[in-house]
């Protein structure tokens, strides 16, 4: 961490702690030593093999939901440094946010939402902190890892008010309609403005996207005009690259800017009174805020509704759909340490307790896994 940190920044001495209290780390702030645990967690690792937009086997370059979280991650501490906020904390949110996205990305998530319906639904941004407050079992002395309340408010983005009142302390937010800290609301845009610039560059590279209908957008088409001028014989390759970085560059830039501004006129001077504000103090200003939207609008349209992803989201709807089926009705088929978990919580809670288990194992399969694990269950050829 460089610098002192402003006022209105998150700090151990204004951190409301963890569930579970423990000594402080003699050498790591409490956000490094949350930051680390999550880069122990084997939820972390599984990344590697989640999809981000492209399934993995799909090629070798396109994004992961593990370097699109490091992307986060980079992205966020630079705006968190530029504005002398916890640049710790804000990387230990974007290293787990989305740590409880199911394989196959939105498709998947949509899916096991569908198939939970009656027991209380499925959403990511929950089950993210489920894995770091349940499912991580890790430590002797607590389940989770037992992350400050700071980083796991980042982690929950959103929370319908039926799921905040289950949660306690955390969910308060959501039926106050308060703000989370600065950290997390930057790791959010950081998020944001992480996906939309390397779908471009991924969807470019994988030729759902075409040059010239990206042109249509004014972000790029201002962009790739200033890089082509500059450089009329670079590379496409290249030349795709410096449009990217100049786009990111240009969004970061303009949300720093804008957020010290508001910063400063609020008269913010300590981080209760960024949860207390109406509105999120992070953002961007309106003109670019428009610029996003219509980059967005463009990759819904053209990358993410293209017919050949939408294909491979049929088929990754089809097969999480048809795994829940077969463990929630035959739980004998779950391994073990599952098939015994479904029966206890099954005790507890009844036929939601069984289905929460078969989630829990399902969202947490990587790609690959759930691919393979179809095949075991369905594929008579296949050996189980
Ligand atoms: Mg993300």
């Amino acid at each position: 961490m460089n610098g002192t940190l402003a006022p209105y920044a998150a700090s151990e001495a204004n951190s409301r702690g963890r569930r579970h209290p423990e000594p402080p780390p003699p050498y790591r702030s409490e956000y490094q030593r949350d930051r680390d645990r999550i880069v122990h967690s084997t939820a972390f690792r599984r990344l590697e093999y989640k999809t981000q937009v492209f399934v993995n086997h799909e090629g070798d370059l396109f994004r992961t939901r593990l370097t699109h979280s490091i992307e986060v991650a980079q992205i966020g501490r630079t705006i968190a440094r530029a504005l002398r906020l916890n640049e710790d904390l804000t990387e230990a949110i974007a290293l787990a946010h989305d740590l409880g996205h199911t394989p196959f990305g939105h498709a998947g998530q949509d899916a096991l939402n569908a198939c939970m319906a009656d027991y209380g639904g499925f959403e990511h941004n929950l089950q993210s902190l489920r894995v770091v407050d349940e499912l991580e079992e890790k430590y002797a002395d607590f389940p989770g890892l037992n992350l400050t309340f700071e980083t796991r408010e980042g982690i929950l983005k959103h929370c319908s008010p039926e799921n905040a009142r289950h949660l306690g302390e955390i969910g308060q937010r959501f039926l106050e309609r308060g703000q989370p800290s600065l950290e997390a609301q930057l790791a959010n845009l950081a998020d944001e403005i992480a996906y939309n610039n390397h779908d471009v560059d991924d969807g470019l590279r994988a030729g759902l996207l075409a040059l010239e209908a990206l042109r249509e957008v004014t972000l790029f088409r201002e962009h790739h005009d200033t890089v082509h001028r500059a450089h009329p014989r670079l590379a496409p390759r290249r030349t795709i690259h410096e449009v990217i970085r100049r786009m990111i560059n240009r969004l970061v830039s303009d949300l720093i800017e804008t957020s010290r501004a508001r910063l400063e006129a609020a008269g913010i001077r300590h981080p209760d009174d960024v949860r207390r504000w109406p509105e999120p103090l992070m953002g961007f200003s309106s003109e670019m805020a428009e610029l996003n939207r219509e980059l967005k609008r463009h990759l819904r349209r053209h990358l993410y509704h293209h017919y050949r992803v939408e294909r491979m989201t049929a088929k990754a709807r089809r097969i999480v759909s048809e795994l829940f089926d077969a463990f929630f009705h035959h739980p004998e088929l779950l391994p073990d340490e599952y098939r015994l978990r479904a029966r206890e919580r099954e005790r507890q809670q009844g036929a939601a307790g069984r289905a929460r288990v078969v989630t829990d194992y399902i969202a947490g399969m990587t790609d690959r896994y759930a691919i393979a694990e179809h095949k075991r269950l369905f594929d008579p050829l296949e050996l189980t």
